[in-house]
């Protein structure tokens, strides 16, 4: 006989469209104090399909929100010091408050100096060493998109972390590293795991809190899951799996967020939510540094 599912699921897609009506209000607000709406630039190396789709999704939630994007097309061709000008350039043009580089630019491009040519305070996709370093002193600044999502869920599910034992696995530059530092300066007490890890199942086992951000199908088993303990899959893998082993791990979990439909969707509204708070910090309107609200309680 299979268990049956205990756990709450964490509705990602929900918190999104919340997240996204308040960015919405906040753009207006904006526009309607200073005549300027918010405005992202999203910058394209090439054609690769899924990032032209990523491109598209993002500026198409831009224009329901009330956001303005200026969309930057470079050929495949583009150098690497071509591409730091048109970001400089973006980072000085005043009608621009968000720039977003669409990656991975491809292998002839050094993204790393690409990502440093944003500055911090149109960096809303949180990718300079700039906010990764300010995220880690716990200085105001803007995070990583999804990480940021991960938060948002975990906040507006009232999920206490102080002192609890918060397993993140992976740790890539955007999402498991940020993940953890996110988490531990919530007071929790973070491990990290990853592809050298030993034994993998039994530091599952002890976790409170599952984040997993790996891009690896049903990796985290249903049975590592410790009973009670809140599962965020932020993994996204072909067939719409996630990483963790979603019909088992839902019948010992306390909260779990689905793929798709958890954190997927909360990874565009912050980065909305942080265009519209870089142009009020722009242009000088003090909304979106106020306390935000994480959404209709579930
Ligand atoms: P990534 O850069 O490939 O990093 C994967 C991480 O997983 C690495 O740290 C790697 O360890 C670790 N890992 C690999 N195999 C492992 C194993 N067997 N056991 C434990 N750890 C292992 O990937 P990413 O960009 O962080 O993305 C991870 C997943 O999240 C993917 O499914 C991706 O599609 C998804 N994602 C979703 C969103 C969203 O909006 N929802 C956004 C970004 C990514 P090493 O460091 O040792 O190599």
């Amino acid at each position: 006989m299979s268990a049956t599912p205990t756990a709450r699921l964490m509705d990602g897609t929900r918190l999104a469209r919340h997240t996204l009506e308040e960015a919405a209000a906040r753009a207006e607000e904006i526009s309607g104090r200073t005549g300027t709406s918010p405005c992202l630039a999203t910058v394209l190396v090439g054609d690769d399909p899924a990032s032209v789709t990523y491109v598209r999704m993002k500026r198409a939630r831009c224009a329901k929100a009330g956001i303005r994007s200026r969309h930057i097309a470079l050929p495949a061709t583009t150098t690497t010091a071509e591409l730091v000008d048109t970001l400089a350039g973006l980072s000085k043009d005043p009608e621009v408050h968000g720039v977003l580089l669409q990656h991975p630019c491809g292998p002839h491009i050094d993204e790393r100096a690409a990502f440093e040519a944003i500055a911090p305070e149109k960096d809303v996709d949180g990718v300079t060493t700039h906010s990764f370093a300010a995220m880690g002193f716990g200085l105001p600044g803007f995070v990583s998109c999804t990480p940021g999502g991960i938060m948002r869920l975990l906040e507006a599910y009232d999920v206490d972390l102080t002192g609890r034992h918060a397993v993140v696995v992976g740790r890539s530059a955007i999402l498991g590293r940020p993940a953890g530092m996110l988490l531990l300066a919530r007071d929790a007490t973070v491990t990290y795991c990853h592809s050298r890890t030993v034994d993998l199942p039994a530091i599952v086992r002890e976790a409170d809190v599952v984040v997993a951000a790996v891009g690896r199908p049903r990796l985290i088993r249903g049975e590592d899951i410790k009973p009670g303990a809140v599962v965020v899959d932020a993994g996204y893998n072909p067939g719409n799996v996630g990483d963790v082993d979603f019909d088992t791990a839902r019948t010992r979990a306390r909260l779990i967020t689905p793929v798709p439909g958890g954190v997927g969707p909360m990874t565009i509204a912050v980065l909305l939510a942080q265009t519209v708070a870089a142009a009020a910090n722009q242009l000088g309107v003090p909304v979106g540094t106020g306390p935000r609200s994480t959404g209709p309680r579930p």
